[in-house]
């Protein structure tokens, strides 16, 4: 039989509730030891929480939960007491000293998946929820909650297996394997699910991109007006702005929400050769925050320079960037030019006309972040779930496997391999929601959780 397990489930620090959380077989006898009665099922009961030397510890709610009807799939304990973290911690060792042990981090929703109250991708959602940072991306998480990316893998599966059988089947009856692999509804079926991959990796990745959110780099020549436009960004005085060159040394930083999609932006020193060693240092911080920028804003000051290609103007630092960071020119200052605010786009580059100071041509430049990295126009109707890394990375693997298979069958006419490839694909998209996961990869997932969830 499982042991019980415990654990304070609000964040540390001091509120007007605390929470303790206990799970497995012991709970109705715990709850009994600590409060000296054993509640209806699913009712707050009030009571003294009371030490083994009879001693009132704290007074609150006490909820009992019968398996499986509780969040872990198991009888569970809540305890709601005052949110000190001297107290709960007093509770939390009568617990203990009744039976529990101290859950691991995610050992909560590890038991829900477990004992199948939530797939994989519902368990990591729920981390999602709490950690998300803007209200797209809490909409994104509590749609993956509520299944809606788990039902599109299980769509997928389903239809990897039908297909898989299909083909297997003609296998069987070699006299009609020919003309049955050469019939155009196979190859259409393949197509269609090869559609439906990457419509669902899209998603995943507007998901990924309101959760984690994008580096934006500022960066440019001193004076251009880098500070300027990190404050009209943020609509905030986040960073010193003065006529002087070299003003901003060390690294400014800034979270702004684009459409839901944090950005955090970072303001960096210009780059220029120095004697100053202050700003020699500021300037090599620069290149450090470059190297990690997924986005690249160089901003130029058009009211002196006459070049526009910013390969031209900044050879070193575009030979030099991380080459996954996209670049994007500003051509600031236009109200010192006779230039209106516009989008310019060349062949290998583009940019914005605008000026920092007055706010023109902004919205373009928000606009043109946003192609940039990839934001749909609205994130918050289109259904976006939220998604994680290995998600994406299994989409791809699927995606690769019926592409194969999809070459096997034109190109060789091998039904086996398709077969073969189709089974594969279905076992990576099975790894997203856990139906298929090694327990290697299933510790790994849980133990990023924290402790209490
Ligand atoms: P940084 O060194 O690149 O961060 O540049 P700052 O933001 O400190 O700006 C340098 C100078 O340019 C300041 O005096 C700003 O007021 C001025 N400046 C910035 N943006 C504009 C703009 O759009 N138009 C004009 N006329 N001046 C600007």
């Amino acid at each position: 039989m499982k042991d019980t397990i415990a654990a304070i489930a609000t964040p540390p620090g001091r509120g007007g509730v605390g929470v303790i959380r206990v799970s497995g077989p012991k709970c109705a006898e715990i709850c009994l030891a600590i409060t000296g009665v054993t509640p209806q099922i699913r009712s707050a009961h009030y009571a003294k929480f009371i030490s083994a030397d009879a001693n009132e510890i704290d007074a609150g709610l006490a909820i009992l939960f019968k398996a499986p009807n509780s969040f872990t799939g198991e009888d569970v304990l809540e305890l709601q007491g005052h949110g000190g973290p001297v107290v709960l911690d007093m509770v939390l060792r009568r617990v203990i000293e009744l039976g529990a042990r101290m859950a691991r981090a995610g050992e909560f929703s590890e038991r829900a998946f477990l004992n199948n109250k939530i797939d994989l991708v519902q368990a990591e959602a729920v981390a999602q929820l709490i950690s998300a940072s803007t209200e797209q991306a809490a909409s994104a998480a509590m749609r993956s909650l509520q299944g809606e990316f788990s039902n599109k893998i299980s769509a997928l599966v389903e239809e990897l297996i039908r297909l898989r059988l299909y083909v297997e089947a003609a296998i069987d009856f070699p006299a009609e394997e020919i003309d049955f692999l050469a019939d155009d509804k196979i190859l259409n079926a393949v197509d269609n699910i090869l559609q439906q991959i990457n419509a669902i990796t899209n998603q995943a990745r507007q998901g990924i991109l309101l959760e984690e959110g994008v580096n934006l780099v500022i960066a440019g020549r001193p004076n251009a007006g880098k500070s300027t436009l990190l404050n009209k960004l943020t609509g905030q005085d986040t960073a010193i702005v003065t006529p002087i060159a070299g003003t901003t040394r060390d690294l400014v930083k800034a979270q702004i929400n684009l459409d839901g999609v944090p950005l955090n932006i970072i303001d960096t020193a210009g780059l220029r050769v120095t004697d100053d060693v202050v700003e020699q240092a500021g300037i090599a911080r620069t290149w450090q925050a470059l190297d990690k920028a997924d986005l690249i804003l160089l901003v130029i000051d058009a009211s002196v320079e006459q070049e526009t290609n910013p390969w031209i103007l900044y050879p070193e630092l575009l030979a030099n960037k991380n080459p996954t960071s996209k670049v994007l020119a500003v051509y600031n200052k236009i109200d010192q030019t006779a230039v209106a605010a516009k989008i310019l786009q060349a062949d290998k580059y583009s940019g914005v006309y605008l000026s920092a100071n007055t706010g023109v041509g902004v919205d373009l430049l928000r606009a043109q972040i946003k192609l940039a990295i990839g934001v749909d126009h609205d994130t918050s109707s289109a259904g976006v779930f939220s998604a994680r890394r290995r998600h994406i990375d299994a989409l791809l693997r699927a995606e690769q496997h019926v592409t194969v298979g999809k070459q096997q069958l034109e190109i060789n006419r091998a039904g086996e391999l398709l077969a073969e490839e189709l089974k594969q694909a279905q076992l990576a998209l099975s790894e997203i929601t856990g139906a298929f996961t090694s327990d290697d990869l299933l510790g790994r997932i849980f133990s990023a959780f924290c402790i209490g969830k």
